[in-house]
């Protein structure tokens, strides 16, 4: 579960081609990043695996099935909003619960998932708060914990910690980093970071103008930059 194939993927929009036909392949369990400056499509593709935008051509494989074609809900992944997508009239557990409510999971089943996720994520003693009565940290957990209860087969972030200031930023890398060893699920993570996708990944996908740049491990791109995008981006010599 949570192998993830695009091939020949590509996105327009009108007459812009903002993503050039592309061939990627996520492993089961990876934690993979793309990295790339702002307006380079790295929100795109991640919305085009997610299925919040159709594809202009290609064909998105999940687990071996053609998925080109499924809405984001028949697609088994959670994307991770930013903790600000909370909805602030609701409880904690509310939140949580609200896309297995919305999925017609029974109370019982709801309970059960929506316990587990806080137990994980460290949230069991708050989740009769409302997101105001919470840290930036907490609410980005219980964001988290929204995608955790679909146990789907990949999460998709995109730059999940934008809008946390510096230091909550490391910790809650860290805690990502944690969450990905527990549950081994498949992590695709966006960020124009450098140090975010250094650190967290196994793999990282260097994007530049919707183009792949490199794919490699943080190691590899250290080592043996393909080019002088590569090597400025990741930030050694060449
Ligand atoms: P990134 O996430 O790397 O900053 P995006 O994927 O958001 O980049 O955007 C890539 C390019 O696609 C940008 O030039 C952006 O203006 C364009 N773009 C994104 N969404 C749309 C859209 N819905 N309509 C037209 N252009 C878009
Ligand atoms: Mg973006």
């Amino acid at each position: 579960m949570g192998q993830i194939t695009l091939s020949k993927v590509a996105k327009r929009f009108g007459d812009a081609e903002v993503i050039p036909p592309l061939d990627l392949i996520i492993d089961d369990g990876e934690f993979v990043v793309f990295v790339g400056p702002s307006g380079c499509g790295k929100s795109t593709l991640l919305r085009l695996i997610a299925g919040l935008e159709d594809t202009s051509d290609g064909r998105i494989l999940i687990d071996g099935k053609d998925a080109t074609a499924l809405g984001p809900a028949q697609r088994g992944l959670a994307m991770v909003f930013q903790s600000y997508a909370l909805y602030p009239h609701m409880s904690v557990r509310s939140n949580i619960a609200f896309p297995l409510k919305m999925a017609g999971l029974d109370k019982a089943e709801q309970d059960r998932r929506v316990e587990g996720a806080a137990k994980v994520l460290n949230l069991t003693n708050y989740l009769d708060r409302r997101p105001g009565q919470l840290s930036g940290g907490q609410r980005q957990r219980v964001a988290i914990g929204r995608a955790i209860v679909r146990e789907p087969a990949a999460f998709l972030f995109d730059e999940p910690l934008s809008n946390l200031d510096a230091a909550l930023r490391v910790g809650m890398r860290l805690e990502i980093s944690e969450l990905h060893e527990r549950l081994k699920t498949t992590m695709i993570y966006v960020t124009h970071d450098q140090v975010e996708a250094m650190t967290m990944a196994d793999k990282i996908v260097v994007l530049n103008a919707g183009r792949i740049e490199q794919v490699g491990s943080p190691l590899e791109l250290y080592r043996t930059p393909r080019n002088l995008f590569v090597a400025g981006f990741i930030g050694s010599p060449k």
